[in-house]
C-alpha cells in the first residue's frame, strides 16, 4: 500500500516534470516564415531571443512561396509568425483563412488602426510593421510640376503617352487602386484607370525601379513607384543609379486633398500557429521602437508605430515622414480586391 502511494507519487512528479520540460521546450521556439530578407532584420531576431529565451527558426521565402507552403501544409504547419510585404497580399491570405485574430494590448497601443486588418470581435489579424508611400516619379524637364501633384491627374488626357505603369494587377498597384477606387465610388475610380491605361506610354513591363529608369531614360515622363525604390537608388553605391534620381522628380501625391496612399511590410500569427503565446509576443516586440528602427531602415521604410520616427539620409532626401497620408484604413484593401480586379479586366489594364 505505502509502496503504490510512493510509486504513484513518484510517477505524478515524473509527469509532471516532464510535462513542464516539454512546455519549457515549447516556450522556447518560433516559427517564423518571412518573405523579407534584410540584414537589419538579423539584429531583430537576436535581439527577441537574447531578451525572451525563445528561438526562431526561420523559413525564408517569396509571399506566393509562403503562401503556398501554408496551404500545402494545412493544419500541420509549423507556422507561427507569417510576415508578407503589402497590404493586398496580407488581405488575400487573410481572406483564405491562413491567419488568426489575436488580441494586444501592446499592438492596439502601438500601431494606427488604419494600418491593420479590420478589428473584428475575436481580435485583429495581419499588423503593419513598416509603412512606404506610393509616390509619383517624373521628368521634369517634359512635364510640369502642378501637372502631376495628384493621383487622378495621372489619368488627365494631358499624360497621353506619358505613363509607365508596372502591371496594374500587381499587389502594390491593387492596393492604391482600391483606396484610390474607395474615395472616387465605382463609377469615377473605374473611368480613373481607364484614363490612366489611356495614358500608358506602354505596356505595363518591369517592376518599380524599371518604371523609374524609364523615366531618366526618356521611355516616359511620368511613373508610380513605391518611396523606398527611390530611396534605395539614392543611396546606391553606383552612380549610375544616382544619376537616374537626379533626373527624376519626387511627388508626394493628393497633399492638398486625401493624402498620398501608404502601405505596408506586415504580419500575422498564422492559422494553426502552435506556439501562439510566443507568436504574439514576437508581433509586440516587431512594434517596439528597437524592432520598428531596424524593421524599417532594412528597406529604407518608415516605422508604423506612433511617435517611431528614423534616421535615413535618403528618406530625408525624398522630404520625409510629415507628408499627408490617406486616412482610409488599409483594411478596405481587403474589401475592394475583387471589384478592383474586374475592373482591371474591363479597361484592360494587364
Ligand atoms: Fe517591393
Amino acid at each position: 500500500m505505502k509502496l503504490h502511494k510512493t510509486f504513484a507519487l513518484a510517477l505524478s512528479a515524473l509527469t509532471l516534470s516532464l510535462a513542464a520540460t516539454s512546455a519549457v521546450a515549447q516556450s522556447q521556439v518560433l516559427n517564423l516564415y518571412s518573405a523579407r530578407h534584410y540584414a537589419s532584420d538579423e539584429i531583430i531576431f537576436n535581439e527577441f531571443t537574447r531578451t525572451t529565451g525563445i528561438r526562431i527558426n526561420r523559413v525564408e521565402a517569396d509571399d506566393a512561396g509562403i503562401v503556398a507552403r501554408l496551404r500545402a501544409e494545412g493544419a500541420a504547419s509549423p507556422a507561427d509568425v507569417v510576415l508578407m510585404v503589402d497590404a493586398a497580399r496580407l488581405a488575400r491570405a487573410d481572406a483564405e483563412g491562413l491567419f488568426q485574430p489575436i488580441k494586444s494590448a501592446a499592438l492596439d497601443a502601438a500601431i494606427p488602426a488604419t494600418l491593420r486588418a479590420a478589428a473584428t470581435p475575436d481580435g485583429i489579424t495581419w499588423t503593419g510593421f513598416s509603412k512606404r508611400a506610393r509616390v509619383i516619379a517624373y521628368d521634369p524637364t517634359r512635364v510640369r510640376s502642378e501637372d502631376v501633384q495628384t493621383y487622378e491627374q495621372l489619368a488627365d488626357p494631358k499624360l497621353r503617352g506619358m505613363l509607365c505603369s508596372r502591371s496594374g494587377s500587381h499587389p502594390y498597384n491593387l492596393s492604391l487602386f482600391a483606396t484610390v477606387v474607395e474615395r472616387l465610388g465605382d463609377q469615377q475610380g473605374e473611368a480613373w484607370l481607364q484614363g490612366l491605361v489611356n495614358n500608358l506610354a506602354r505596356q505595363p513591363v518591369g517592376g518599380d525601379t524599371d518604371q523609374i529608369r524609364a523615366v531618366a531614360s526618356g521611355e516616359c515622363a511620368v511613373a508610380i513607384t513605391n518611396s523606398y525604390y527611390a530611396a534605395r537608388l539614392i543611396r546606391s553605391d553606383r552612380p549610375a543609379d544616382r544619376a537616374v534620381m537626379e533626373r527624376v522628380r519626387i511627388v508626394h501625391p493628393n497633399q492638398a486633398t486625401s493624402g498620398t496612399h501608404v502601405n505596408i511590410a506586415g504580419g500575422a500569427v498564422a492559422r494553426h500557429a502552435p506556439n501562439r503565446a510566443n507568436a504574439i509576443k514576437f508581433m509586440e516586440f516587431l512594434a517596439t521602437p528597437f524592432a520598428q528602427e531596424y524593421f524599417a531602415n532594412g528597406n529604407n521604410e518608415y516605422p508604423t508605430a506612433q511617435g517611431v520616427t528614423v534616421n535615413n539620409p535618403a528618406l530625408t532626401a525624398l522630404g520625409g515622414d510629415n507628408f499627408k497620408q490617406e486616412t482610409i484604413p488599409l483594411a478596405v484593401v481587403a474589401q475592394n480586391l475583387t471589384k478592383i480586379q474586374q475592373m482591371l479586366d474591363r479597361v484592360r489594364f494587364r
